[in-house]
Formats: C-alpha cells, sequence, structure tokens
C-alpha cells in the first residue's frame, strides 16, 4: 500500500536541504518500487508568513493523516521578535504534541572518513555508531508540581517533579530493545539509581521488558559513569535508553563526540512507530540560501523514516552506504571539508548521492 509523507522544509537552509533528501526519496521511487507519495506544506517562519501563526490547522491534520513526516528545520532573524506563542518553535512543538512523539531516537555515527572533524583523537571516534534513545513527553521537565514558591521565612525555593509511570519506562524500553535488535543487540540503559526511586523503579521496569528479548544484552550504567564513559570510550556503546532529562544530555554530548553537526539525523516516534524525522541542526539561517548547506543529516533522516516507520530497512541501508562512498570519493560541503578534499554545494551533495545510489 502505498505510504504517504509529510514533508515540511521550514524555515532557512531547510527549503535546500529537503530539496535534496525529496530528489533522493524520487530516485528511490524510480529504481527501487519505494511506494510512497509526497505532500508539501508550510511549518515555522513560513507557515507564519501565510498564516499568521507556525502551524495551521490543516497542516496538523495532513501530519495526523501521514505514515510519517520529514522536517527540515525552523527558525530565523525575522521571526525572533514575534510574541512567544506564534514563534517558529511552537509550530514543531505542536507536532511533537499532538502527534505523541514520546521517543526521540538521536544517532551519533561518525563515518570514519570525517573522524578528523571530532575534538576526541581519530582512534577513539572513527567508526562511532551510538543511537540514544530518549524518552520525550515525561520526566522531570513535565512532572508535577513544579514552580517557584516563597517559604514562610520569605527566601524562594524552586521545585520540580520527577516522576515516571510503569507503562511510560515499558514503551519506551520497548523502543530501545527493538532498535537493539535491528542492531548490535547490546542496550544500556541509564539510570541513576543508587539516589533516586524513580529511577530504580525504571531499572526494575526495564529488566522486566528485557524478559522480552533475550537476545539482547542489557546493561544498567548511572549517569554520571555514561557522561564519563561516551568520552573515554564511547564505542562500547550500541543503543543507549534514559528518560528526558539524562538524554537531553548525553545525546548532545554524544553528537559533539562527532564533531559534525551538519550529519546528524534525528526521529521522534509515536506507540505505532509513526514519526518526525529531521536533522538535529537548525535553520542556519547564516549560509541560507546560499546552496552552501551540508544535506546529509536530512538525507540520513529519510533513511531513518525508511528504517522505523516505511518498512524499508533495506533502502535505508542503501542511502547509509551511498553517503560513505561519497565520502570515499572526497566530496564534501563545507561544513565537514579538510585539506585534500572537493567541496561541494549541497545540492551538488544530493546529486552526489543519487549517483551513487
Ligand atoms: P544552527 O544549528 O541553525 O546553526 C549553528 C551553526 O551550524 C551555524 O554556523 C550554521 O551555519 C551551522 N550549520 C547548521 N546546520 C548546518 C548544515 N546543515 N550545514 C552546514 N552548516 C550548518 O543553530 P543556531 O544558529 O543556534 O540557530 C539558528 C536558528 O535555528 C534559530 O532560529 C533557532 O531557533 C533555530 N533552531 C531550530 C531547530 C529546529 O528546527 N529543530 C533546532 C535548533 C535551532
Amino acid at each position: 500500500m502505498t505510504k504517504s509523507v509529510l514533508i515540511l522544509p521550514g524555515d532557512g537552509i531547510g527549503p535546500e536541504i529537503t530539496a535534496e533528501a525529496v530528489k533522493i526519496l524520487n530516485k528511490l521511487v524510480e529504481t527501487d518500487g519505494l511506494d510512497i507519495s509526497m505532500e508539501e506544506d508550510l511549518v515555522g517562519g513560513a507557515a507564519y508568513d501565510v498564516h499568521g501563526v507556525p502551524l495551521a490547522d490543516a497542516t496538523m491534520e495532513k501530519a495526523h493523516q501521514a505514515d510519517a513526516v520529514l522536517l527540515g528545520a525552523v527558525g530565523g532573524y525575522k521571526w525572533e521578535s514575534l510574541d512567544i506563542s506564534v514563534r517558529p518553535e511552537k509550530g514543531l512543538l505542536r507536532l511533537r504534541k499532538e502527534m505523541g512523539l514520546f521517543a526521540n531516537l538521536r544517532p551519533a555515527v561518525l563515518y570514519p572518513q570525517l573522524a578528523s572533524a571530532s575534538t576526541l583523537k581519530p582512534e577513539i571516534v572513527a567508526g562511532l555508531d551510538i543511537l540514544i534513545v530518549r524518552e520525550l513527553t515525561g520526566g522531570i521537565y513535565f512532572g508535577q508540581p513544579r514552580g517557584i514558591r516563597v517559604l514562610d521565612n520569605g527566601e524562594r525555593q524552586g521545585y520540580n517533579t520527577y516522576v515516571y509511570s510503569e507503562s511510560e519506562v515499558k514503551r519506551i524500553a520497548h523502543v530501545a530493545f527493538q532498535a537493539a535488535m535491528k542492531r548490535n543487540k547490546k542496550l544500556t540503559s541509564v539510570d541513576k539509581a543508587n539516589v533516586l526511586e524513580v529511577t530504580e523503579m525504571w531499572r526494575e521496569v526495564v529488566e522486566e521488558v528485557a524478559k522480552e528479548y533475550p537476545e539482547v544484552e542489557v546493561k544498567h550504567m548511572y549517569v554520571d559513569n555514561a557522561a564519563m564513559q561516551l568520552v573515554l570510550n564511547p564505542k562500547q556503546f550500541d543503543v543507549m535508553v534514559t528518560g528526558n532529562m539524562f538524554g537531553d544530555i548525553l545525546s548532545d554530548e554524544a553528537s559533539m563526540l562527532t564533531g559534525s553537526i551538519g550529519m546528524l539525523a534525528s526521529a521522534s516516534l509515536d506507540e505505532n512507530n509513526k514519526g518526525m524525522y529531521e536533522p538535529s541542526h537548525g535553520s542556519a539561517p547564516d549560509i541560507a540560501g546560499q546552496n552552501k548547506a551540508n544535506p546529509l543529516a536530512t538525507i540520513l533522516s529519510a533513511a531513518m523514516m525508511l528504517r522505523y516507520s516505511l518498512g524499508r530497512e533495506d533502502l535505508a541501508v542503501k542511502i547509509e552506504e551511498a553517503i560513505s562512498k561519497v565520502l570515499d570519493q572526497g566530496l564534501r560541503t563545507g561544513d565537514i571539508w579538510s585539506e585534500g578534499c572537493t567541496q561541494v554545494t549541497c545540492s551538488e551533495m544530493g546529486d552526489a548521492v543519487v549517483a551513487a545510489l
């Protein structure tokens, strides 16, 4: 059955990078029997300019109807002074919230050809391939009660609540185990079970879910140790699963091990593996409209979409291998360029991936 994909290019470099991802998807439709239909719409500042809101209700409805959403990026100087309720980012937040995207998957992959881009020694990071699965809609970022109150002695006190229910932990654990099954079958669950009861329960629930995936080797690690191990020996990790706050911090740490923001994809999934896919970087207004941006993070996000929402693991692998070939050829956009390589534009990079496919 034909699957439908909603394309939301957004602002800044968004339209340039998504155009390259669409080029790749069209090629796979032509040559590999990929059965999808694509429709494009507005999000972020681009939607505000036309509709007065960063995400029109009709676009939200299309996102609900689609099998997957591929998004570029939102934001830019032009919309920075708008009222917070209609800023471009609100469009993204609405999509995440109303689509019920509770699982955020962020790969930190360092192609061996780009090892010199990392601030760590090449032998520590070359070939790095970690997937961080972060719970996105619960934990301390959303727990109630929260606020800042004034105590009887007049002193202010800030407070938040770190809370997870068993079902929330179970569903994110299943996403992580299923991802591990598609990879090297190693899962590290990150918690602070020695101090926080909520993560003591997290650990117990992960252990219970683990019984359903006997092939996956499970380890538990305290978050402080995980932060240290990511820098010391990052290649020990395959899939990591953790709560919202720890995941926020560790996924940024892991992505920076690779040193190349233009290469990092992400996926946010709901209960049925329907998802929204987007590069981890922003709209890069400083280089927008110049055909300079690196489209590979968006093309890799499209690969994740094929893997997780469209049931075409084979084509996801095909895209990843094509990108590796292009890097072998020494082709680089400005952000990942180094001595001896050939600098290409955003569209030339897309063309090179199509040729490698
Ligand atoms: P940014 O990621 O847009 O840019 C940071 C730096 O990285 C810039 O120098 C930029 O040129 C470069 N860069 C980013 N992506 C690149 C690519 N694909 N190829 C080459 N270079 C690339 O972050 P920022 O500058 O902090 O934010 C710019 C705008 O993006 C802001 O309006 C911000 O709110 C928005 N933003 C959006 C998202 C999103 O849509 N998910 C995420 C982060 C920031």
